[in-house]
Order: C-alpha cells, then sequence, then structure tokens
C-alpha cells in the first residue's frame, strides 16, 4: 500500500537507535545513558510539576530553562534554543542554517544521524574520510562548502578535535555555518563555547541525555549568536511550538542550576573510562584515545560482531556496527560503572 506514502518517504533510510531490551539485570553498555541517577533536585523538580497544571500548555519558549541555560555559559538568553533532545535541534538547524546548493560536510564515519536528516530534507551532503587513525582533517573542510557539521569529540570514534583546530576551521570557512555537536564534551573535552562571541556562523549543540544522565526527559539545546537562534526558531514554529514538556523544563533547568552534581558524575565517568581502557589495552584491545562515555575499541584476533554475540549471551550489550567498513572491527563500549566494566573485563578475559 505504499502508493499511499509521499514520494520522499520511498527514499528514507531511517536512523537506527540502538537496543533498549526489556530484560532486567543486562549490563547494558549500547547507547551511552549515564550509569548514574539525574540529580535529586532534579527528580523533585520533575515531581512538583505532576500537578493540576498539567491541563495548560507548558511555555512555548521554555524562557526559565533558556535563562538557566545561559547563567550556566555565560551568554544572553537570546542566544539560546532549546529542543526536544538535541536530535530535534539538529533536524531544525539542518533546514534553517544548513539547507544550501553547496553540499555540506561532515566526517565519513560519524554520527548516523547527520545523512538521514540530509536524506529527509532533500540536502546535498559528502563524507569527508578521517584520517588513517580516525582523525578529523580541518584542511579537508576548507573548500567551498554549505556548511559544516560534526560532533566533538566525533562519535562513534570519541576522537576530540583540539580547540585551536575547531578555530581554525571557523577563521577558513567565514560564509557557511558550522555546527559542532557537543554531546559528549562534559566528559573531559574543550568546548567551542568561549568562540561564539568572535565567529558569527558557529552555533555548538549540546544534550541533557549524557552529562546530565537524562536521556529519558528529552531535553537538547544550541547556542549560537541572535541570528543564527532567530532561524531556528522561525523552523521550530513552523513545526511544534511546544517541543518541552512541563517535566522537562523544570527538570532540565533544576539539572543547569545543579551543575557541581552532572560536573562530579561525568568527572566520576572518565576515571572509569581511564580504567577500562588499561584494562582492555592488557587484554591486547587497540582502544582509540576516547574525550567521550565510550570507547570504541577492537581486538586484533577477534571480530567485532562476534565478540558482542558473545558478550550479549552473558548479558553484556554493546555496540557493533556494520557499516562503515572501517569501524566494522571494533565494538562501541559505553562507560559503565566501575562494577559493570569490571564484569565486561572479566567476560574479554574469558573470551579472548
Ligand atoms: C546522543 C547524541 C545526540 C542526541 O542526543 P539526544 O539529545 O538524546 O537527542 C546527538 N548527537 C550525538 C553525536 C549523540 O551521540
Amino acid at each position: 500500500m505504499s502508493h499511499y506514502w509521499s514520494a520522499v518517504v520511498h527514499g528514507l533510510t531511517p536512523y537506527v537507535p540502538g537496543e533498549q531490551p526489556k530484560l532486567a539485570n543486562l549490563v547494558k553498555l549500547n547507547t551511552n545513558e549515564n550509569p548514574y541517577g539525574p540529580s535529586p533536585k532534579v527528580l523533585e523538580a520533575v515531581r512538583a510539576e505532576a500537578a493540576d497544571t498539567l491541563r495548560l500548555y507548558p511555555d512555548p519558549n521554555s524562557d526559565r530553562l533558556r535563562a538557566g541555560i545561559a547563567a550556566y555559559h555565560g551568554v544572553a538568553a537570546d542566544q539560546v534554543f532549546v529542543g526536544n533532545g538535541s536530535d530535534e535541534v539538529l533536524a531544525h538547524a539542518f533546514v534553517a542554517l544548513l539547507k544550501h546548493d553547496k553540499p555540506i560536510l561532515f566526517p565519513d564515519i560519524t554520527y548516523s544521524f547527520y545523512p538521514v536528516y540530509c536524506g529527509l530534507y532533500e540536502i546535498a551532503h559528502r563524507g569527508i574520510p578521517l584520517t588513517d587513525s580516525f582523525e578529523i582533517r580541518v584542511d579537508d573542510y576548507l573548500v567551498p562548502n554549505g556548511g559544516v557539521i560534526f560532533p566533538n569529540p566525533n562519535a562513534p570514534t570519541g576522537r576530540l578535535l583540539a580547540l585551536g583546530e575547531v578555530e581554525r576551521l571557523l577563521a577558513g570557512t567565514p560564509d557557511s555555518v558550522v555546527v559542532i555537536d557537543e554531546a559528549y564534551i562534559d566528559f573531559g573535552g574543550e568546548s567551542a563555547m568561549g568562540l561564539i562571541a568572535r565567529y558569527p556562523q558557529l552555533l555548538v549543540v549540546r544534550t541533557l541525555s549524557k552529562s546530565h544522565a537524562l536521556a529519558g526527559l528529552r531535553v537538547g539545546y544550541a547556542i549560537g549568536q541572535p541570528h543564527l537562534i532567530e532561524a531556528l526558531n522561525r523552523v521550530k514554529d513552523s513545526f511544534n511550538s511546544y517541543p518541552l514538556d512541563r517535566f522537562a523544563q523544570a527538570g532540565a533547568l533544576a539539572s543547569m542550576e545543579d551543575h557541581t552534581y552532572f560536573e562530579e558524575i561525568c568527572a566520576k565517568v572518565a576515571r572509569t573510562r581511564t580504567r577500562l581502557v588499561a584494562d582492555m589495552e592488557a587484554l591486547g584491545f587497540e582502544v582509540l584515545p576516547s574525550g567521550a562515555n565510550f570507547i570504541l575499541a577492537r581486538h586484533p584476533a577477534h571480530e567485532g560482531a562476534e565478540l558482542a554475540a558473545r558478550l550479549r549471551e552473558r548479558s553484556i550489550i554493546v555496540r557493533h556496527f556494520r557499516k562503515p567498513a572501517r569501524i566494522e572491527p571494533f565494538l562501541r563500549i559505553t562507560i559503565g560503572t566501575d562494577a559493570q566494566c569490571d564484569t565486561l573485563v572479566e567476560a574479554l578475559k574469558a573470551l579472548c
């Protein structure tokens, strides 16, 4: 019955999210969630919203939340855009800022939602190969383009691009928008936020899903100069005026205000990452340097798909990508608690 479909739907290749198995007692290291819960203040704020006021629409512009985000980053509220997860913020950025005649550029190995949005919104794009060591080479992006987008640290490689290189990219591409997706920056990288005042084409995107342990609340945001934010608002108000419900606005604000809490859990995850990398290297794994809450690792003697299947038999779920071919031998492993990572290492000892 697909003749009922719009023409664009026939050509879509949708994003495939990591599995959310319904089983209990899994060691779930496949979707980069935070192993720690959110701040108790977030839970309190969310509970307080379970009230008669739910009959009323939420604030369409999330003013209090945007003020809280602006205060945390030291910018003005009109430099902040919020959305239903950073996926929605990114989607709006593709339509609002990255749809031009020239193709946009992003790494050939990167967040697989980017090509999906290009398909949905019919945006020309070109994948720029990472180096042999899976790094972004800025010079490759200093060519005529309709925009540039990549995560920093990149996903699923975990590799960080130094802030000086981000700035060199901005200095070299004054005429097109550069979107830096900082979904994982709180786990140890240097943010590009400080460059926003000097670069009118820079949009920095964040999510509360990973570092704030709020994947279930669906809140993301973007910061840039007001002219970029206005473009995002025009798209938002042509799509859904109320993207954040009352729970999301209240919980996210409490999380931004209790920033020492999420900064601490991020530091804890980063310490566990150091331990896990050492343990896996001792087992013979090659682990890419990671600035994120996950690592990309391969074993010279074992296939990625095979290892993922054997781990699953032991109730440990990690992510394996069949494509692109260059990462096919690797496993992407989310950093869990120390105990979860120890369970993983014990299982790998038996398998490798
Ligand atoms: C997880 C992730 C997102 C999406 O985050 P949500 O806010 O949960 O939609 C965006 N970009 C990258 C690179 C991610 O890994």
